[in-house]
């Protein structure tokens, strides 16, 4: 087969066939049920591109193709099975790393690659370019950033100090000027090592002021900045499929990271420029009020006695990994008529969609996941509201106080429920740093353990209270 035919028809329909894979990817990961499907859709999608680039005649040498085929499976095979799924935000800060600077190198080899080429740059190719290593090197340095603060590598608390926007403006506008100076005039080469310079700067300088706290959200957005690069590499290398596939990254990066702030109740500017953890610091003090606790045999009788329980899992849940045994406690009552549903709030835990990897994982029927918005009018009939490991999500502050650091944010309305019961090791507060009314309600008993000990108690008086009946 000449290079020609294999161009012209096998190529387009490879890459057509990608492409087709990883739109129907986004569109099966968006249901539980479809998820799994999903990615099976876009690992075949992304094979096929692999192949139809490889396929392509700019392949002059497969050697280093394979070198770093070995190289890069030997770094992130074990990452994918050592890192635990509640490091999964890091570990995707750090795969944008790598990503965005394979972009940008690329990038950057094409720009001098073309000088010894002796090719001249067209303005067009020129734009493409500045935007892939621009965008390409500061997520780089920025993701890697947000890796080392999720990480707890570097401080998480945000470090500001005066005019701190004004100098990273200062800086990104340099970047900017020199990168048109570049498209205008595409010879002077000695602005690109300055611009990349820059760019790799003002990723550092763009998540110091960011705590911790958010960078969840900030990773998605630097998904989308990746993304972007990666389109704009496309443009700049011809590649169809890169253009489509980075777009399809870029925006759904964005619209992710939006719907993070709206379901934080939080503004764009106000996650990237609102040094976020300060207020934790300041809030982090619990008081000391009265609480009610109760013991596993006391949850298991009301439980028992319940016709309707809300579960309600957060963070807790994960670090525990309390999934397994809750799906125990799920099948034991289930089977006495109990009706159990699941309220998922969109940021539990520490990366969307957190609560529902980790219930599916325990094969929860994805029938009894309800969403927020879903289950909150049915609180007030809930005749348990169980709570494993969350906390901020069911924060009536957020409702109450409008000083509250959470005021806004949409909650699962657990107060609603007839008995709220909370399963925590202790008193301390959750991701957000403040204190928690809806514990010291005449209505609520805390749980004290772990979430996956307790559960596992409360499962063992469940069976045996359902083999004396
Ligand atoms: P949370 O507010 O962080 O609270 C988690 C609670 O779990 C803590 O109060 C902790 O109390 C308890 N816990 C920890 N380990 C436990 C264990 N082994 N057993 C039992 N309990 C345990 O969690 P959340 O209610 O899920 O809220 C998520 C927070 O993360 C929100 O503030 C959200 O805005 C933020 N966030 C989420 C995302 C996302 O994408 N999901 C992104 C960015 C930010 P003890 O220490 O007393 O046990």
């Amino acid at each position: 087969m000449t290079q020609e035919v294999l161009n012209q028809t096998i190529l387009p329909l490879l890459y057509m066939a990608a492409a087709a894979g990883f739109i129907l990817a986004i569109k099966w990961m968006n249901s539980p049920a479809t998820a799994r499907r999903g990615v099976i859709v876009g690992e075949i999608g992304m094979l096929l591109a692999v192949v139809g680039t490889l396929l392509r005649f700019e392949v002059v040498n497969y050697q280093w193709i394979l070198i770093a085929f070995f190289v890069g499976s030997a770094i992130g095979v074990p990452i994918a099975y050592i890192m635990p799924m509640t490091a999964v935000p890091q570990r995707t800060a750090f795969s944008h790393a790598c990503g965005a600077l394979a972009s940008a190198l690329i990038g950057t080899a094409e720009y001098y690659k073309s000088f010894s080429d002796g090719k001249e740059l067209s303005t067009v190719v020129m734009i493409a370019l500045v935007l892939e290593t621009l965008l390409g090197f500061l997520t780089c340095t920025a993701s890697l950033m947000a890796f080392g603060k999720l990480q707890e590598i570097l401080p998480q608390r945000p470090i500001t100090y005066k005019g701190q926007n004004f100098v990273n403006l200062g800086i990104f506008g340099a970047a900017a000027v020199i990168g048109i100076a570049l498209i205008v005039s595409p010879g002077q080469m000695w602005l690109f090592p300055i611009f990349a310079a820059l760019a790799l700067i003002f990723g550092v300088l763009l998540i110091i002021p960011i705590g911790g706290a958010d960078m969840p959200t900030v990773i998605a957005l630097l998904n989308s900045y990746a993304g972007l690069s990666a389109s704009a590499m496309g443009f700049a290398l011809n590649n169809q499929l890169l253009i489509v596939a980075g777009a399809l990254d870029g925006s759904s990066g964005f619209i992710l990271s939006i719907i993070m702030c709206r379901a934080m109740n939080r503004s764009f500017t106000n996650v990237l420029f609102g040094a976020f953890g300060q207020l934790q610091v300041s809030a982090a003090k619990t008081e000391a009020r009265p609480v009610r606790s109760a013991s596993p045999e006391d949850a298991a009788q009301i439980l028992d006695a319940a016709r309707t329980v809300v579960v309600i899992p957060g963070y807790g849940m994960a670090v525990a990994q309390a999934q397994h045994k809750l799906r125990e406690m799920f099948d034991l009552l289930t089977k006495r008529g109990v009706n159990v549903e699941f309220a998922i709030h969109p940021v539990a835990g520490r990366m969307p969609g957190h609560m529902n990897v980790l219930l599916a994982e325990a094969d929860v029927p994805y029938d009894k996941l309800r969403e927020m918005d879903d289950i909150n009018p049915e609180m007030p009939m809930a005749d348990v509201a169980l709570i494993i490991g969350a906390n901020d999500v069911v924060n009536p502050a957020a409702e109450t106080d409008p000083k509250s650091p959470i005021a806004g944010m949409p909650i699962i309305q657990a107060y609603k429920a007839h008995t709220v019961m909370v399963i925590k090791r202790s008193m301390n507060p959750g991701f957000a740093g403040i204190d928690n009314d809806l514990y010291y309600m005449p209505n609520t008993l805390m749980l004290f353990g772990d979430a996956k000990s307790f559960v596992s108690s409360i499962v063992k008086e469940l069976a045996a209270v359902g083999k004396a009946a």
